[in-house]
């Protein structure tokens, strides 16, 4: 009897296993994959065919991906609920919406397997289940989202100096705002809530601030949540030989929860790291404010920053830092636009992590209109993949098609959303044949 409802691991390949957090990667591992909706199909199919070739090079043939395909989204409707039609749908209870889209069997084969990539998924319809993404990190307890931001050479870019962009973002992935506990305007939960705070917390019933018409979200911000994301990135900057680790929090209002960020973070990085670590205040003392000297001496500067002023610090002094930890919703902006500050969501990586699971993803959504015309750019999921390669610590493969993909776009061989931007534009290549130019570039 098999372990899932619908699933078939493959015949070949080994489990990868996770022993006391040292993860055991086999030379053949099984990696799940989901296809993704919209243009989906297209963007996985070249993404796999590119790190095949990848991986058969840099390894000279001894190691392999044996891929898993499990399912999300329409294909997983098709599959999992083809029987319910939209009306019962909406009907159903958030969990059994969730299923539908998001079945248990794909969720236990990723807690199985720890490692997996997707293309993009369709928000499904009804109000109850938020989207496949946000299900997929709160079923999995998929604590940061990983974006690095880096420019790849050639890709056209708004700002002057894209090539001073090099920073690692760590995004909060579950609580703050995306928590979902919301009462929408004029509703009984909204006017409960209301209520309450004016007769428990005290807020004046004449306050603009609070009408009686809001609507409410509710931002719960834990030390929990932040201590285990701020540990994750500053271990990062430790691995990767990266020498700033910043916490952005809007900590001047949000005293109760963005505040508590900040404090959180410092409490981490001074209880765990201390001999790893210098603050900004030692720095000025030590070092006289003089970060070179700072680096030198082998420690990783931890400092803060306000959002707003840090939205500015990303385009005006770029070059100042390298690895960021940040709240969901400040997550959220920044690393959209520092995509778009290096050209755009086409060939920015994600992944999201826990420390049992490490799931890449693309990070732009299923460009309906686009679907099925093999026209667009492969670049997000391959890039994603390879932060899949580099967790697993097949850097080899990783760096081969990251050079192969610059060289691609040097020699001005891209898809339409890159054509388009070039001086003087050029003629567009499809989505398979700009996978051939990375493979042919490996
Ligand atoms: P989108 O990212 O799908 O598309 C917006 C536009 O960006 C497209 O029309 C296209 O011009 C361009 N674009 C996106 N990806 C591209 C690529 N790889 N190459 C070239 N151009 C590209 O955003 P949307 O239209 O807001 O969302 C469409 C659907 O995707 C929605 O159902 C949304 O919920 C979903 N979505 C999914 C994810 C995800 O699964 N990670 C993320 C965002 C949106």
């Amino acid at each position: 009897m098999t372990k899932y409802e619908k699933l078939v691991p493959p015949s070949k390949g080994e489990k990868v296993t996770i022993k006391d957090g040292q993860w055991n990667i086999p030379d053949n591992p099984i990696v799940c994959w989901v296809e993704g909706d919209g243009i989906g199909p297209e963007i996985s199919k070249v993404m796999m065919k590119i790190v095949d070739a990848a991986v058969e090079k840099a390894y000279n043939g001894k190691r392999k991906f044996e891929w898993f395909e499990i399912y999300a989204g329409d294909k997983a409707r098709e599959l999992y609920s083809p029987e319910v039609t939209d009306e019962e749908l909406k009907a159903l209870s958030p969990d059994e919406q969730r299923k539908a889209y998001l079945p248990d069997d794909t969720l236990k084969v990723v807690r199985d397997y720890h490692l997996a990539i997707k293309g993009p998924c369709t928000t499904p319809i009804g109000k109850g289940f938020s989207s496949i993404n946000v299900g997929i990190r709160k079923s999995l307890g998929l604590f940061v989202c990983l974006r690095p931001v880096w420019h790849i050479k050639g890709v056209p870019a708004p700002v002057t100096d894209p090539d001073a962009i090099d920073m690692v973002i760590f995004r909060e992935n579950i609580e703050d705002i995306y928590a979902g506990i919301e009462g929408y305007p004029g509703s009984d939960r909204a006017h409960k809530l209301i209520d309450f705070l004016r007769t428990e917390w005290g807020v004046p019933a004449d306050s603009d601030s609070l009408r009686y018409s809001a609507g409410i979200s509710v931002k719960p911000m834990s030390p929990e949540n932040t201590k285990r994301l701020v540990r994750k990135a500053i271990q990062y900057a430790i691995d990767n030989k990266r020498r700033v680790v910043t916490l952005c929090h809007k900590g001047n209002i949000m005293k109760a929860t963005e505040g508590q960020f900040r404090i959180w973070g410092y409490e981490v990085a001074m209880d765990e790291f201390r001999d790893q670590i210098i603050t900004e205040e030692e720095l000025n003392d030590q070092y006289d404010g003089d970060r070179e000297k700072a680096y030198a001496s082998g420690k990783i500067l931890v400092n803060d920053r306000i959002m707003d002023a840090m939205f500015q610090q990303v385009l005006l002094r770029p070059s100042e830092y390298e690895v960021v930890a940040l709240p969901n919703l400040n997550g959220d902006y920044l690393s959209d636009q520092l995509a778009a500050q290096v050209g755009g969501l086409g060939f920015a990586p994600g992944a999201n992590l826990s420390d049992d699971v490490f799931f890449a993803e693309a990070t732009h959504g299923t460009a309906p209109k686009h679907a099925g015309k093999n026209r667009i750019n492969p670049g997000s999921i391959t890039l994603s993949a390879c932060l899949l390669l580099e967790h697993m610590g097949w850097s080899e493969a990783s760096e081969m098609i990251k050079t192969a993909v610059s060289k691609a776009v040097e020699s001005r061989n891209v898809t339409y959303d890159i054509a388009r931007q070039l001086k003087p534009t050029v003629e567009p290549i499809s989505t398979s044949a700009f996978g051939e130019e990375i493979i042919k570039n490996l």
